[in-house]
């Protein structure tokens, strides 16, 4: 028997008839777009990250487009993305007007570092967007005192848990989450969130959802149709509860990966300094992956290489990429291959993934 990549439906399996019964209060309520569910999700959501503010959006790329544009990011200005993450966090830069700049990250823990954002510094630099990929946390506080505020991409990190028990939401000037049906928590479609302590920010961006309007009769800017919506809303809120446990599960199932000595074989994700990852994905390094992910494949153990091509590499960046070096971002494109992981991966689990990994790598 193999271990799929990931596994979305055994944690929500006992949650069938709470998903029902929200669905008949939405459908029963008549309302569908910006009612009570959403706002009850947002409070409900803000509060569990420890930040003032919570927007609903339609995805997670808007949300990052939305939460720069609040944060006063437009024209003529730079925002400093890693290279090594989903393509959406750099795509989600033009829309505002700024050029996206592209910086390394650390192949050990797969983020930006103060060092890497300071090296990608101009007097144009309107923000920096900290990725948190993979579960893991950059060091949002380290680049703040850089003197340049910072937007948490926190799309692969709800759970995650970061220095002195504070979370990702409620680190830098704002953040954005994805509930993408593969996240660690997820609607069943699109959905996406901006979180902020800055009541200013909050603002901005629930008038650039709704066409750039705070009151639906004058429209003061150009905005978006970019909403989360009552149904999703209210399927996140039967599950934003299980978050924790969940994100205990996954931390678990990267034990059982140590305690079974997959570190004796290729390269763990390292943690960033105080931070206990959520892992989203479990993602190793190894000079000879190719080999490592054949030998998984043909044990029948999910595997795969998500950002072999860096994003400053896409076509449509290229533009922005011109002599752009990053050593980092290419050793963990080469090297980095993502192994099972979800909160309900078992030991015995671990162990098989860990016997195929072994004879790959010693044979
Ligand atoms: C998923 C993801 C996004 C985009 O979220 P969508 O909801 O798919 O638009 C942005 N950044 C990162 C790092 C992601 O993993």
């Amino acid at each position: 028997m193999g271990v799929p990549l990931f596994d979305t439906s055994t944690p929500v399996a006992g949650l069938r008839a709470q998903f029902d019964a929200a669905i008949a209060r939405v459908l029963d309520s008549g309302r569908y777009i910006l009612g009570p569910e959403v706002s009850a999700f947002e409070s409900e959501f803000a509060s569990h990250c420890g930040a003032r503010h919570a927007v609903g959006v339609a995805n997670g790329t808007d949300a990052i487009t939305i939460a720069l544009r609040a944060m006063g990011v437009g024209p003529g200005d730079e925002v400093i993305v890693p290279s090594f993450t989903f393509y959406a966090s750099a795509e989600a830069i033009p829309p505002t007007g700024a050029t996206p700049v592209f910086c390394d990250v650390d192949p050990r823990t797969f983020c930006v570092t103060a060092e890497t954002v300071r090296a990608a510094l101009s007097p144009r630099t309107k923000a920096v967007l900290a990725v948190h990929l993979f579960g893991n946390l950059a060091p949002v506080a380290e680049i703040e005192a850089l003197g340049v505020p910072v937007l948490e991409d926190a799309a692969q990190a709800a759970g995650s848990l970061g220095p002195d028990g504070r979370r990702p939401g409620a680190l830098g000037s704002a953040a954005t989450f994805s509930f993408f049906p593969s996240k660690n928590l997820a609607c069943f479609g699109d959905g996406g969130i901006v979180t902020t302590d800055d009541e200013r920010i909050a603002e901005a961006a629930r008038t650039l959802r709704f066409h750039g309007s705070h009151d639906k009769v004058t429209y003061e800017l150009l905005g978006y149709n970019s909403r989360l919506d009552e149904l999703q809303a209210a399927l996140l809120r039967v599950q934003l509860p299980h978050l924790d446990a969940w994100s205990d599960g996954r931390r678990a199932a990267a034990r059982h990966y140590e305690q079974a000595g997959l570190g004796e074989l290729v390269e763990l994700p390292l943690a960033t300094d105080g931070s206990r990852p959520a892992w989203h994905l479990y993602v190793v390094s190894h000079p000879q992956v190719e080999r490592l992910e054949a030998a998984l494949a043909a044990a029948g153990v999910g595997c795969k290489a998500y950002y072999r091509t860096p994003v400053h590499r896409q076509a449509p960046m290229r533009r922005w990429a011109e002599g752009v070096e990053l050593p980092g971002t290419e050793q963990a494109a080469r090297a980095h291959l993502a192994i099972p992981m979800s909160p309900v991966l078992t030991r015995e689990q671990a162990e098989q993934v860990v016997s195929a990994a072994r004879a790959a790598v010693v044979a």
